[in-house]
């Protein structure tokens, strides 16, 4: 059972995004970090790495987005470095 495909409200959350970026928002159990995570399995697609990016100017401004997957690898999520 991959916990990004259903996680817990056990973290903060980040709710109400602006339209049109349909992601999760929530603090990292693990790492405790916030993280942007895509709600489907496999890669990243093309066009969602845009706007994982302008999520984080958003939300996070000047923050480092961790593109590297640490402990789920097939479920696409980034962690923001500091928050
Ligand atoms: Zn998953
Ligand atoms: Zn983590």
């Amino acid at each position: 059972m991959c916990e990004l495909c259903d996680p817990k409200r056990e973290t903060e959350w980040i709710d109400n995004l602006p339209m049109g970026f349909d992601f999760n928002v929530f603090r990292c159990r693990t790492h405790h970090e916030f993280m942007i995570v895509a709600k489907h399995h496999g890669l990243w697609e093309p066009d969602e790495r845009e706007l994982v990016e302008k999520l984080r100017d958003f939300l996070f401004p000047g923050k480092e987005i961790r593109w590297e997957q640490q402990s789920v690898h097939d479920h696409p999520h980034v962690h923001i470095v500091g928050t």
